[in-house]
């Protein structure tokens, strides 16, 4: 995404990954094909490779600037982790993003997760001498207590989804090193940045709301994958904790933000990702910010 000014914020983007990646038809288990092929028909031609028949699905984490922190949203899959293909991807392009931003590891003030996830964790730690240690020297990291809390307890039982490593390298290190902040629903960082509890694609996903100048900008996290889920809410992914509770979250906060001119960011969404949500009856319409 270019350069996005919310009063004296700046947000920009590191991407990791981009492109074609998972057919619909894989990932919203209530897809049905006609209704799907109408609403892509329709949509902006970026967020669907015809060729291929994939989504296009991007996995990024935001730099925002504000005229008192460098805060970064979400943190990609990161390096070292073991992953399995697919989510193996190479770490090079977000570390030369990261540089190209004109960042160091030691500039980040805070670090949101807006959910803790496999691709939303990644870089918040890093692999030094055989141990995992926070990846940004100074920063804080912003965990919902109570999604650390069921990642912590799924994985000491052995059935964490997303595997053990997700939470055992991306997050409790970070908790270890006395690094984290476990907040609860309510959590402001200062007037420019605080939470909105979003769960339902995991047990206590937030959005990040930013607000400057009297305008207001949302990352929205994995609230919504594709553009296809403003078309057709109710259709929740493969990847959702509780499928219908992120279905809920999505409709409820679609139609808060509907016509307002709040600016939304869902990481997953391609260039430019950044757009605004209007009402179509009890449907919602995504459309890119371009400028
Ligand atoms: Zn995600």
């Amino acid at each position: 995404m270019r350069k996005l000014e919310i009063g004296d914020v700046t947000i920009t983007s590191i991407i990791e990954r981009d492109g074609p990646w998972r057919r619909p038809e894989d990932m919203f288990p209530a897809y049905d094909p006609e209704i799907g092929r109408r609403h892509l028909a329709e949509l902006d031609p970026l967020v669907f490779d015809v060729a291929s028949g994939r989504m296009v699905i991007t996995y990024q984490t935001f730099v925002v600037r504000t005229p008192r922190h460098t805060i970064l949203v979400d943190t990609c899959t990161g390096e070292d982790k073991g992953h399995p293909p697919p989510m193996d991807f190479p770490k090079q392009p977000w570390l030369d993003g990261f540089r190209a931003a004109g960042l160091r590891f030691e500039d980040i003030d805070y670090v949101f997760c807006t959910h803790l996830h496999i691709d939303h964790t990644g870089w918040n730690t890093l692999l030094r001498d055989g141990r995992w240690v926070p990846t940004f020297p100074n920063a804080k990291y912003i965990f919902h207590k109570r999604e650390y809390a069921a990642w912590e307890e799924a994985t000491r039982r052995g059935n964490n989804p997303h595997g053990p490593n997700v939470w055992l390298f991306n997050c409790e290190p970070v908790v270890a090193a006395g690094q984290a902040l476990l907040v609860d629903d309510d959590f402001e960082l200062d007037d420019t940045l605080w939470l909105t509890p979003t769960p339902g694609h995991s047990p206590c996903h937030c959005c990040v709301n930013i607000r400057s100048g009297g305008q207001r900008a949302v990352v929205v996290g994995d609230l919504m994958h594709h553009a296809l889920q403003c078309r057709e809410p109710d259709w929740s992914t493969i990847f959702d904790w509780d499928r219908d509770q992120a279905a809920r979250s999505r409709r409820r906060f679609l139609g808060a933000i509907a016509g307002t001119g709040t600016v939304v960011m869902p990481v997953h969404f391609p260039h430019p990702t950044v757009g605004l949500v209007e009402a179509d009856g009890d449907r919602f319409r995504y459309g890119f910010v371009r400028s």
